[in-house]
């Protein structure tokens, strides 16, 4: 007799096996990322289809063979339904697919992931954002998955000299995992300038402040900062973590 597991999960990726079979990636609350086959999930009279589709908060229950987990039964807890009819919130949603399946690869669960998934999914389902919310959430998520991977990144004080940063010209280093002070900018090669503000923004994602990040006034010249801060970042991750992929997943 095989064990059923049940967990909740969301749904971030489906690959066709097979003549009628899936494969679904799900990041579950207790199991941590899984990888689980939906067999012949692609027929019409699959009882599975009903909870599987991407971006959808279900419960599941699957079943550890020799090769493979199963999926058994899945049910739907929350579709997210404002994420489906804007096409500019599922790019969101399928840019963070994609950098989950570059960092997150093995199966530890992760409470405060498991959080930053519903505070993400709930924030990109809300009626009548203004766009520049759109590019928030994404780096809200963004940085604070590379702080709960352990790249956390230095933006109080130096990271080479770690004196406290003063205002004046302050450089980033992707490699350094932070910014750089004016006197030790000489010594980093490659670093790119970043702006105050930037910092400031970068900082209060890292705290989680999300109340004083909504009423921001974005200007563009900053999250064009952020973005390609944010490209370099990912991609020094990703190096790290020897993921095959280096698509970026970054939005402009
Ligand atoms: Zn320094």
């Amino acid at each position: 007799m095989f064990v059923h597991y049940r967990t909740q999960g969301f749904i971030f990726k489906k690959i066709d096996r097979g003549e009628a079979d899936r494969l679904f990636t799900v990041h579950t609350k207790d199991f941590g990322r899984l990888d689980l086959l939906a067999k012949a999930e692609r027929k019409i009279k699959s009882k599975l289809r009903g909870g599987l589709e991407l971006f959808y908060l279900s419960e599941i229950e699957f079943i550890q063979g020799k090769t493979h987990k199963t999926l058994t039964d899945a049910i739907l807890v929350e579709n997210f339904p404002n994420l489906r009819k804007d096409l500019k919130k599922l790019r969101i949603a399928y840019q963070i697919a994609e950098v989950l399946d570059n960092l997150v690869k093995g199966q530890e669960p992760d409470n405060n992931l498991w959080q930053l998934f519903e505070e993400t999914f709930s924030r990109l389902n809300a009626n009548n954002l203004k766009p520049v919310i759109y590019n928030l959430i994404y780096y809200y998520f963004l940085w604070n998955l590379f702080s709960l991977l352990g790249y956390g990144p230095e933006f109080y004080n130096c990271s080479l000299c770690q004196k406290k940063i003063t205002p004046g010209k302050i450089r980033f280093s992707s490699k350094e995992g932070g910014i750089i002070c004016q006197s030790c900018s000489q010594k980093i090669k490659s670093s790119g300038e970043i702006t105050l503000e930037t910092i400031k923004i970068l900082r209060l994602i890292l705290k989680k402040d999300w109340k004083t990040l909504s009423k921001l006034k974005f200007e563009a010249k900053y999250l064009k900062e952020l973005t390609l801060l944010s490209q370099s970042y990912f991609l020094r991750i990703v190096d790290e973590i020897g993921a095959s992929s280096s698509t970026s997943p970054l939005i402009n």
